[in-house]
């Protein structure tokens, strides 16, 4: 079968021109460690594989969707993370269903809703604040 564009490669090919794709560090420069655990079930999902963990270095701005028929597949968690972010929260946890639909291929045609969804759970630590207690004591 014909392999599917997810979320991630749609993004990466529609948005370039007009976001500059930045690394997460750049996007998050106060956060020290994230992790990102996501269960995903569904189509394409084998029965208890369905975990995957992201950190840092591996988290994008979509979690693509593994239903094999799925075009445009995934949901968005950098958005998500965004919302930590600027409310400086650290933990979230929720529900997301796939953005995406059964289709052809390129997606030209479809055929309904991809209902895979996603379990995440999220984790951020920020970094410490400077302390720059030579001014104020003194
Ligand atoms: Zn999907």
């Amino acid at each position: 079968m014909e392999p599917r564009k997810k979320a991630q490669d749609v993004f990466n090919e529609t948005n370039f021109i007009f976001n500059q794709k930045t690394t997460f560090e750049k996007a998050f420069p106060e956060i020290d460690k994230i992790s990102v655990e996501v269960n995903e079930s569904g189509k394409g999902v084998y029965r208890g594989y369905g975990l995957s963990d992201y950190g840092k270095h591996n988290i994008g701005e979509f979690i693509n969707c593994n239903n094999p028929k799925c075009y445009n597949g995934g949901f968005n968690i950098g958005d998500i993370i965004r919302g930590l972010y600027f409310n400086k929260k650290t933990e979230a946890a929720g529900n997301a269903y796939c953005q995406g639909k059964e289709g052809t291929p390129k997606g030209r045609r479809t055929y309904g809703d991809c209902e895979n969804d996603f379990n995440y759970s999220i984790k951020i630590e920020y970094k410490s604040p400077e302390i720059n207690d030579d001014l104020d004591i003194k």
